[in-house]
């Protein structure tokens, strides 16, 4: 890969369900270092989009590929293990677990299970463990969370759980996050806090975002370049300040 080399490129991807046809003809292109914004009203296949870069639902149609190498169609574990960590939309947090926990199972990609990890846990896997817990705490001290690391995260509010959860996602070291709407139910603090955290994710720890958003404030107050879907297909995509000018990124969202 050079730097010239998209980090994610989507080429004329459409997933259908049944005779649903949820996208079509969807072209992205998003360099390294660049956050992306991904807009829609609900339905437009938002969602559906992300679940094919990621593997979830492979795609009918169209390439996807990941610094250069197609990863179209190969398992969701896979495309996790080359670097791409998503937040979803509904909080997929472990009710139950500690926030440090949590963060710890954004780790797993890196562990390596086999019959020899019992055998040799002092010797492979502890250290691993350690190196692990080290990560964590970093991204814990990053995401200052620090005060409540060994809190269940059931009881927090909203705010911190979609902090917990961008730091579960930062601790698998990804080139590529994807933020499913990481500011849904926010107020303005807190959603101010989350764009700063996700511009720092990308000057201190080198990755690059596609976010999908509501708020048309935090895209273009944070977004290089953005994607408008509706019904399924582009209707606008380029700098932030001149999409949210097209009539038919403008329709999409005053028209429904
Ligand atoms: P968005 O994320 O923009 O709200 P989605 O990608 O969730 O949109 O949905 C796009 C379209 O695909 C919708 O019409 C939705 O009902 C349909 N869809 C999404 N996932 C499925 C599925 N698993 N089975 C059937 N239809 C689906």
């Amino acid at each position: 890969m050079n730097a010239t080399t998209p980090i994610l490129e989507v080429e004329g991807i459409e997933r259908r369900f049944g005779g649903l046809v949820a996208v079509t003809g969807v072209d992205l292109r998003l360099m390294p270092g660049e956050i992306f914004g991904l807009v829609g009203p609900n339905g437009s296949g938002k969602t559906t989009l992300t679940n094919a870069i990621t593997g979830f639902y492979p795609p009918n149609k169209g390439r996807i590929r990941l610094a250069g190498e197609d990863i179209t169609g190969r398992r969701p574990h896979r495309i996790a293990a080359l670097g791409v960590a998503r937040t979803f939309q509904n909080l997929a947090l472990f009710n139950g677990l500690t926030v440090l926990d949590n963060i710890m199972l954004g780790r797993h990609i890196h562990m390596r299970p086999g019959v020899f990890r019992t055998a040799l846990y002092w010797w492979l896997a502890r250290p691993q463990e350690i190196a692990n817990r080290a990560i964590c705490e970093e991204i814990i001290e990053f995401l200052q969370l620090e005060g409540i690391r060994h809190e269940m995260v059931d009881g927090l509010p909203i705010g911190l759980k979609k902090r917990v959860e961008l730091a579960r996602a930062l601790a698998a070291e990804p080139r590529l996050l994807i933020l499913d709407e990481p500011m849904a139910g926010m107020n303005q603090e807190e959603k101010e806090y989350m764009a700063r955290f996700i511009l720092d994710a990308r000057a201190e720890r080198g990755v690059s975002v596609l976010l999908i958003e509501h708020h048309m404030d935090v895209i273009t107050g944070i977004c290089d370049r953005m994607l408008a879907l509706n019904y399924g297909e582009m209707i606008g995509t380029g700098i932030p300040r001149e999409v949210i000018k097209d009539p038919r990124v403008v329709e999409a969202y005053i028209g429904r």
